[in-house]
């Protein structure tokens, strides 16, 4: 097997692989609670086809009375409880990865880090940085997750994506500006102006479902290029090629902005701040090409992976659809049909009537041997309300069995002694240690 992951780590991903695997992203939404994490998920669902209604999610900040919590348990289906919901914008898949709202560092949490690559924090525009907001950004800073922001709520009387930005800098210590401000705020929200190309947008049809593209209103021009200039300032900050753009004083054109602005990011130095409201159906869109737009594929991402013939060294597994199979049980589920368990794959692929081998030597009682066969008798992806039957799925993809016998945060492989790390390396060695 070391010949073969050698020869992967050569050669790791054919050019048709890359282009493959540049479409998908595996995101996270994490939020402070009520500041519209299960809203935006279901706008998300409905914009991208996954459902075809939208509930009104009713709570305390007087939008309506509230549903009581069975009823709102039958709304949402299993759509959001999910472990995994796939669904696909524009021409890419995006897969979203539930991330528990506990305050501390469980292993649950930790596991959900683990297979997520990018992530939403959704602050509210009028509550700013609140406290799970710095609880949960923590985890991401912890395991250099990058992430965009969300600022939600700018319909709402008092709303300041300013002060959401400001205390975004104080209270988490992020590299944040806005690529977005609003047109109107309040009961005058109307849309976003995007700072990156200098257009307005507006979301008509009953759920905002149409995106208008139009030119910048006047009264919004001058704040657009001083907005403009401070986003360009703070991405030059981190990126070089930009600075020096940037300080020649040659205008900086859309492409090349959000391609400073995607290294930033990815690197880790910057956040962009997308805006909206998702109660009221705007924004969402533009959020979502920020996704394709700015979070990593799972090829920009390094996973590490413990060699356990060596000494559990640690290794870097190329995220190669062609390399040995291994696996990472993250989440079982108990359902109606029986247990299901959601597998983020790491290299190689997974066909439906594979045997795989447990390499977990986390012996759990009840859980089969390590070393044991595991059987994959069905393979699923688990769109909002629905799965559907798949017969394989590769590397940089999370997918759903039934009927497996494994135990969460299990390393599932074709026989290659590697064991997956339970949660993300901060500082990831980055060359094959072979
Ligand atoms: P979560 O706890 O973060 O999942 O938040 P929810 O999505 O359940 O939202 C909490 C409350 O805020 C609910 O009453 C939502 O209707 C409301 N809400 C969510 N997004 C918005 C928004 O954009 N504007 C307004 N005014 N209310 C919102």
């Amino acid at each position: 097997w070391l010949a073969r992951c050698f020869s992967t780590a050569l050669s790791p991903v054919s050019e048709q692989e890359q282009q493959a695997l540049s479409l998908i992203r595996n995101i996270g939404i994490s939020a402070h609670i009520d500041s519209g994490k299960t809203t935006l998920t279901e706008r998300i669902l409905y914009y991208t086809g996954r459902i075809r209604e939208i509930h009104e999610v009713r709570g305390k900040d007087g939008v309506g009375a509230k549903m009581d919590s069975m009823d709102l348990e039958r709304e949402k289906g299993i759509t959001i409880q999910s472990a995994a919901t796939y669904c696909a914008w524009k021409d890419k898949q995006i897969n979203i990865i539930d991330t528990p709202g506990h305050v501390d560092f469980t292993i649950e949490v930790e596991r959900s880090l683990r297979v997520l690559d990018g992530a939403i924090l959704v602050l509210c525009s009028v509550g700013g940085v609140q406290s799970q907001s710095i609880t949960v950004d923590r985890q991401m800073k912890r395991y250099n997750v990058p992430r965009l922001v969300f600022v939600n709520k700018l319909d709402r009387a008092g709303a300041n994506p300013w002060r959401c930005i400001d205390m975004a800098r104080d209270k988490l210590k992020l590299n944040v500006a806005a690529v977005q401000i609003p047109i109107g705020l309040e009961e005058q929200h109307a849309g976003v102006v995007d700072l990156v190309g200098r257009k307005a947008f507006y979301f008509e049809g009953p759920k905002g479902e149409k995106v208008v593209e139009g030119p910048v209103p006047d009264r919004l021009a001058a704040e657009v290029e001083s907005r403009r200039m401070e986003l360009l300032e703070k991405v030059s900050e981190v990126d070089d090629l930009l600075a020096e753009k940037f300080l020649s004083e040659e205008p900086v054109g859309p492409e090349e902005l959000r391609a400073a602005i995607r290294r930033a990011t990815l690197a880790l130095k910057f956040q962009p701040v997308f805006m909206g409201s998702a109660f009221k159906n705007k924004g969402v869109q533009l959020l979502l090409d920020g996704v394709l737009d700015y979070l990593p594929c799972p090829t920009e991402v390094v996973n590490e992976a413990l060699d356990l013939a060596r000494d559990e060294q640690r290794l870097v597994l190329p995220c190669a659809p062609g390399g040995p199979f291994v696996g990472l049980a993250f989440k079982l589920e108990e359902g109606k049909y029986g247990q299901l368990t959601y597998v983020r794959i790491y290299s190689g692929t997974l066909r439906k009537g594979d045997s795989v081998v447990n390499m977990s030597s986390n012996k759990k009682a009840g859980a089969r041997p390590p070393g044991a066969d595991v059987r994959v008798p069905r393979l699923v992806r688990m769109h909002a309300n629905e799965m559907e039957d798949i017969g394989q799925a590769a590397a940089g993809d999370i997918v759903a069995v039934f009927g497996m016998d494994c135990a969460s945060g299990d390393t599932l492989t074709d026989g290659v002694k590697l064991a997956m790390t339970s949660i993300r390396v901060p500082d990831p060695v980055m060359s094959l240690a072979l």
